[in-house]
């Protein structure tokens, strides 16, 4: 009935919501730096089930293997539910215990997901799920023959101003203005290769303006986007004060 995968998933969040209704408290949160979402599973009668397809726990797990895009909505204030942008679940969800139900509840851990590089990519959870193989099965699998499959992902972007992305390269001139070193390569007409990065994240609510935009070379902006260092940031929004 509900084998079918999903096209996209929308994870609703109540937030940190008391419910009017059943008075269970949602307790859905971000942590300190607000780069991972804790959501919960559905289902409060019983102990949620991971494999369970009919509440959708099942679907928002497997979004870790076959990447269906999950987009998360939080419920504001007004009673409003905002979108957060696309998230990927980034491990298996863990268990907690909910005090309101006495039942155990399932946790997923969010991330946002800007289309650049997923926070953790599939492929490493994979290899982490067989990291325990022996040398012997391991060479037997890795010989096998692979036939390549080719799977279709979609990703949803934020359009970009070509404005405020050549103000960013012409701002940059030759440099990366992360390491401050020449351009590792230049393009074919010449320019110097630098890509252009958003020192807060759209899909964080940063915007796509002088202000909040620098040039990176390719190991920086990779950088950025795998640890984005607070103080590598400071000095990114630093560089974005400067005027042509
Ligand atoms: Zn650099
Ligand atoms: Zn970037």
């Amino acid at each position: 009935m509900y084998a079918a995968t999903p096209k996209i998933i929308m994870a609703i969040s109540h937030g940190d919501k008391r419910v009017r209704k059943d008075r269970i408290r949602y307790n859905d949160r971000w942590n300190e730096d607000k780069t991972i979402y804790y959501y919960h599973g559905s289902g409060d009668k019983a102990d949620q089930d991971p494999e369970d397809a009919v509440r959708g726990n099942r679907q928002l797990r497997d979004s870790i293997y076959n990447g269906t895009p999950v987009f998360l909505f939080i419920e504001s204030e007004n009673n409003m539910y905002e979108l957060i942008g696309e998230v990927k679940v980034i491990s298996e969800p863990t268990y907690e215990l909910n005090p309101d139900t006495g039942f155990k509840r399932l946790v997923f851990p969010l991330a946002l997901y800007d289309g650049f590089s997923p926070v953790v990519d599939d492929i490493d959870i994979k290899v982490k799920k067989i990291s325990n193989i022996s040398n012997e099965k391991l060479i037997r699998e890795a010989s096998k023959e692979k036939t390549p499959k080719l799977t279709k992902t979609s990703t949803y972007q934020y359009s970009r101003d070509e404005y405020v992305r050549l103000y960013a390269l012409r701002r940059a001139g030759d440099n990366c203005q992360l390491c401050l070193q020449k351009a590792p390569f230049s393009r074919s007409d010449g320019s110097p290769y630098l890509e252009v990065h958003h020192i807060v994240p759209l899909s964080q609510g940063g915007s796509d303006s002088i202000d909040n935009v620098c040039a990176l070379c390719p190991n920086c902006h990779r950088k950025m986007h795998i640890i984005a260092d607070s103080d590598d940031v400071s000095k990114l929004l630093k560089t974005a004060e400067k005027r042509l």
